[in-house]
Parts: C-alpha cells; sequence; structure tokens
C-alpha cells in the first residue's frame, strides 16, 4: 500500500480516522493511505494513529 501526507491546504474535508474513529478536522495534516491493488479503499488516518496501528488493531493491515 502506499502512504501519502495530505497537506493542510489540500484537506478540505472532514474524514473519520479509522484508529482512532475520530474526525479528522478539515486543514488538518493527516495520512491516506491507498491499497495498490484496490485504490478505491483509501482511507485518511491520524498521522500518529498510522504510526500506532500495530498496538491498536494487531495484525489488521500487515
Ligand atoms: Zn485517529
Amino acid at each position: 500500500m502506499e502512504v501519502r501526507r495530505v497537506q493542510p491546504y489540500r484537506a478540505l474535508k472532514t474524514y473519520l480516522c479509522p484508529g482512532c474513529n475520530q474526525d479528522i478536522q478539515p486543514r488538518a495534516m493527516h495520512l491516506v493511505v491507498v491499497p495498490l491493488d484496490t485504490p478505491d479503499l483509501r482511507r485518511h488516518w491520524h498521522e500518529a494513529c498510522w504510526q500506532h496501528r500495530d498496538r491498536r488493531r494487531p495484525g489488521r493491515l500487515r
């Protein structure tokens, strides 16, 4: 999968972070994670939640 950093000026919507189930506010720096085989299933994450995803959801994304 591909992980991209979304710059604040490009974050115009509110997204739901799957790591903490809380909103990512517009104009907040965050990450978008795109599965290479299913790009439609991309998800937006807080950067800290993505880095700690193994602790929160063991084995789900690796
Ligand atoms: Zn989060």
